[in-house]
């Protein structure tokens, strides 16, 4: 069956999609695998777009948690300033509905499944990209998840170490893995999405919180080991952002009331506002820039 579509598949874009339908039609390989290996080719594919010119033309970008809330503006924006993106989050279908979002806006983008806490996903990723680009100039961690929401002392292990596996440790590993080709490169520019709770810990959310604070450190650490190989490794903390993430804080009234006073902006943000502060981050403008963290929460209080 592979034999079959394979050759089909790997000139796709020659023969284009009528051959291709055609092939599979008559052949006994079945709409289903059609369906399959189309839905492939569009994800591994950046469709050849109009080029973008910017701040971030000819770099290679891999985000990740990138098919909705503040990465997939991270991803939109960076491809928007001429970088080329690869998107990626732990479910098929999200990374094809951001790919096929993206692509339509005329983005230079593809996407792969990638969960942040699976070691041969974190491989695919980053040898899919260098398969796709070639090189490796910016990452941005973006993935963290939340299960536990309590008091801290009533958090479990297991959720403990969920927490700190997705949030801190898989950062930690995936910057591992592509220092070596940012070296290569000659430099390259690495950031963490932390978060202002990272500073100033939100009630009922304390071990997420520590897990933020960790990546200001994870921040400082690396920046100051990879400064020579020209790695810059900074940090964004936003505040509340308008994300399914963090709907259960701003979709009822009392529980905004709770950050009204706290905000000077008095309003949530939205995940546009956090984007250009990476792309500035990853830009030449940011060149001298290093072990810094951007806080964007409106004027939250969150530090001096
Ligand atoms: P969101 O809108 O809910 O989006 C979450 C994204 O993460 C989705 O694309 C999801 O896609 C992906 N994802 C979840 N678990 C993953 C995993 N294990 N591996 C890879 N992808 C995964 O969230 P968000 O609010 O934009 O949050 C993004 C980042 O901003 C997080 O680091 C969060 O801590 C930080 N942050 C958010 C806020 C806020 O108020 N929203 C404030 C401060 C910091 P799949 O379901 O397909 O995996």
């Amino acid at each position: 069956m592979r034999g079959i579509l394979l050759p089909y598949y790997c000139r796709g874009r020659e023969i284009g999609l009528d051959s291709l339908i055609l092939a599979s039609v008559s052949s006994p390989i079945g709409l289903a695998r059609l369906a399959e290996c189309l839905e492939h080719f569009l994800l591994s594919f950046p469709k050849p777009q109009t080029m973008q010119l910017g701040v971030l033309s000819g770099k290679v970008a891999m985000v990740t948690a990138s098919t909705q809330g503040i990465g997939l503006a991270i991803a939109r924006r960076l491809a928007r300033d001429g970088a080329q993106v690869v998107i990626s989050s732990r479910k098929k279908e999200s990374v094809c509905n951001a790919v096929g979002q993206l692509q339509a806006e005329g983005l230079s983008v593809s996407g792969i499944v990638c969960h942040v806490g699976k070691r041969e996903d974190r491989e695919a990723l980053v040898s899919e990209t260098l398969k796709r680009h070639g090189a490796i100039d910016i990452l941005v961690s973006n993935a963290a998840v939340n299960p536990f929401v309590g008091k801290a002392l009533d958090c479990s292990e297991e959720a403990w170490d969920k927490i700190f596996e997705i949030n801190v440790k898989a950062a930690f590993l995936l910057a591992k893995l592509v220092v070596p080709h940012m070296e290569q490169r000659g430099g390259g520019s690495i950031v963490l999405v932390s978060s202002a709770a990272g500073y100033q810990p939100i009630a009922n959310i304390g071990p997420y919180s520590v897990s933020k604070t960790a990546l200001l450190g994870l921040t400082k650490v690396l920046a100051t080991e990879l400064a020579p190989a020209n790695i810059r490794v900074n940090c964004l903390a936003p505040g509340i952002i308008k994300t399914k993430f963090s709907s259960v804080l701003w979709s009822d009234d009392s529980s905004m009331q709770e950050f009204d006073g706290t905000i000077a902006m008095r309003r949530i943000g939205e995940p546009e506002e956090c984007a250009g502060t990476v792309s500035f981050l990853c830009s030449q403008d940011a060149v001298y820039i290093t072990g810094e963290t951007i806080v964007v929460a409106g004027g939250a209080y969150c530090r001096l």
